[in-house]
C-alpha cells in the first residue's frame, strides 16, 4: 500500500528521542495554521513564535557535537522531518530559524573554535535566530566558481566588496557565510568563505525579492562595500589547514548536506498534492467528468510510484551522507527526480482542477508556484542532470 503519512520511521525516531520527539510533535501540530498567512504576506507572523520551542528550532541544523539535537543528528532523520514539514508547507519550512545552509561550510571548513563561536548565537530560547548562505551573484548562479565578489587583504584585515543575491532568509539572518574571491581569475581556487555579521558597516540589504513561490523565504540581495573583516572570520584561516583551503569544497559540502533535506521537502509537498487531489476526486460529484476522473486517477497511480522512487533516491543520499561518504551523485539525482515530479504534478493538477478546485482553494495555486521555485533553488534541474552525467562519467573513468 502507498505510504500516505510517512509516519512509521518518523514515529520511531520520535519515540527514540522522546523529549525532543514531543517538541517536534508540537511544532508539527501548530505549523499548519501559519502556512497560508506566511504565503500571502511573504513573511512569518511574529505571533507564531509563542507556539514553538525556539531552542529546538534554532538548533535544527547544528551538528550533535556542537550542541545540536539528537533527533536531527542523522541525515535520514532530517529528511523525514523535512518531508513532514514539506507536506505541511514548504515555504514556511525553509523559512524556519536556525543556521540552515550556513552551518555545513562552517562545520567542514572552520576550526573548532570558529565552529563553537558560530553556533553560540543560536543557543537561545527567547528569540528566533537565522543564519544564511551567500554564494549566488547577479552575474553568476549555476557556475558558482565564477563569483566576482572580492576579498582583499589589508594588513591584518580583509576587505569585502561585491554583491550577493537570492540569499534565503538573508534579511532575517544574524550571520552570513559569504563566498568571495581573492583572485577571480583563479576560479574555484581563489574562493574563500567568511562569516559576516550582518550588522557590520558596509553590509547593505538592497532588496528582498517578492517571490512567486516559497514566498516566506525572503530571498535577499546584499551589497558589501569595504566591509572590514578580521582574519579569524575566514573559515579555516586560523586552523591547522591554514588559509589555502579549498573553500569551494565547503559550498559543495553544504549542498550535499541540504539537497537530500530539500528533496525531502519537495517529496512531502508532492505527497500533500496527491492526497488532496485524491480526496477532491472522491468527494466531487459535479465538477469533473467521469472521463477526467479516470485519467486523473491513472496519473495519480503513476505519480505514486514515481514519488516512491524519488523518496528511495533521497534516502539513499541520506544514508551515504550518514556513513560519511560523498552523496553528491545521489543528492543530485534525488533533487532532480523530486523537483521534476513536483512540477509535473503541479502542472497537471492546475490544468485539470483549475475551474473546479483551484479558484476555491489556495493550496493548488501555492503548490504550483512552489513547484516552479523547487526547480531553481540549490542548483537548477538542468544543472542537477548535468552533474549526474558528469559524476557518472568520472566514476566510469576511475574503473
Ligand atoms: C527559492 C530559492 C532559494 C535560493 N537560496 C539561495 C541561497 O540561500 N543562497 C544562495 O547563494 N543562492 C540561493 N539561490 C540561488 C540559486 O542557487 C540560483 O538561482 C541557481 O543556482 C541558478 O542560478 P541563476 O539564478 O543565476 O540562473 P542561471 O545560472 O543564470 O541559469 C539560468 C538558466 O540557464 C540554465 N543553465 C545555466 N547554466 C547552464 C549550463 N551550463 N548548461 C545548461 N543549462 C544551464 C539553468 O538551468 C537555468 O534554467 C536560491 C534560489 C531560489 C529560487
Amino acid at each position: 500500500m502507498f505510504d500516505h503519512t510517512y509516519s512509521e520511521d518518523l514515529d520511531s525516531i520520535k519515540r527514540q528521542f522522546s523529549t525532543e520527539g514531543s517538541i517536534l510533535d508540537n511544532i508539527l501540530h501548530h505549523l499548519p495554521k501559519y502556512v497560508d498567512s506566511a504565503d500571502k504576506k511573504a513573511e512569518l507572523d511574529d505571533t507564531m513564535w509563542g507556539d514553538f520551542d525556539l531552542g529546538f528550532l534554532n538548533r535544527m541544523n547544528i551538528p550533535l557535537n556542537l550542541g545540536g539535537l539528537d533527533i536531527a543528528a542523522k541525515a535520514y532523520s532530517r529528511v523525514l522531518i523535512f518531508e513532514e514539514m514539506g507536506r505541511i508547507g514548504p515555504g514556511i519550512c525553509i523559512s524556519l530559524p536556525g543556521p540552515g545552509l550556513s552551518m555545513p561550510p562552517v562545520f567542514s571548513l572552520g576550526t573548532l573554535s570558529q565552529q563553537k563561536k558560530f553556533v553560540d548565537d543560536f543557543f537561545t530560547e527567547v528569540e528566533p535566530v537565522w543564519g544564511a548562505f551567500a554564494i549566488t551573484e547577479p552575474s553568476c548562479g549555476s557556475d558558482a566558481t565564477a563569483i566576482q565578489c572580492r576579498i582583499q587583504k589589508n594588513n591584518d584585515e580583509y576587505v569585502l566588496d561585491g554583491e550577493k543575491c537570492f540569499v534565503t532568509n538573508g534579511s532575517r539572518a544574524k550571520k552570513l557565510v559569504v563566498f568571495a574571491s581573492v583572485a577571480p581569475d583563479k576560479g574555484r581556487f581563489g574562493i574563500r568563505a567568511f562569516v559576516v555579521d550582518t550588522t557590520l558597516p558596509g553590509v547593505t540589504i538592497d532588496r528582498v525579492e517578492n517571490m512567486m513561490g516559497l514566498r516566506p523565504s525572503q530571498l535577499t540581495n546584499f551589497s558589501f562595500t569595504g566591509v572590514r573583516l578580521r582574519s579569524e572570520d575566514m573559515l579555516g584561516h586560523t586552523g591547522k589547514r591554514g588559509p589555502l583551503i579549498d573553500a569551494f569544497a565547503g559550498a559543495q559540502g553544504a549542498w550535499d548536506y541540504m539537497r537530500p533535506c530539500l528533496a525531502g521537502v519537495i517529496n512531502g509537498s508532492s505527497l500533500a498534492a496527491i492526497i488532496k487531489a485524491e480526496s477532491f476526486i472522491e468527494g466531487d460529484d459535479h465538477n469533473l467528468t467521469s472521463n477526467k476522473k479516470i485519467v486523473l486517477k491513472n496519473k495519480i497511480a503513476k505519480w505514486k510510484y514515481q514519488l516512491s522512487a524519488a523518496r528511495l533516491l533521497t534516502f539513499k543520499a541520506a544514508h551515504k551522507y550518514d556513513r560519511g561518504n560523498s552523496c553528491s551523485l545521489e543528492a543530485s539525482m534525488a533533487k532532480a527526480a523530486s523537483s521534476t515530479l513536483s512540477m509535473e504534478i503541479a502542472h497537471t493538477l492546475y490544468d485539470y482542477l483549475y475551474c473546479s478546485a483551484i479558484g476555491k482553494d489556495s493550496f493548488w495555486e501555492r503548490s504550483y508556484r512552489d513547484a516552479k521555485a523547487f526547480d531553481i533553488l540549490e542548483g537548477t534541474g538542468d544543472m542537477q542532470r548535468i552533474m549526474v552525467s558528469q559524476l557518472y562519467q568520472s566514476q566510469v573513468a576511475r574503473r
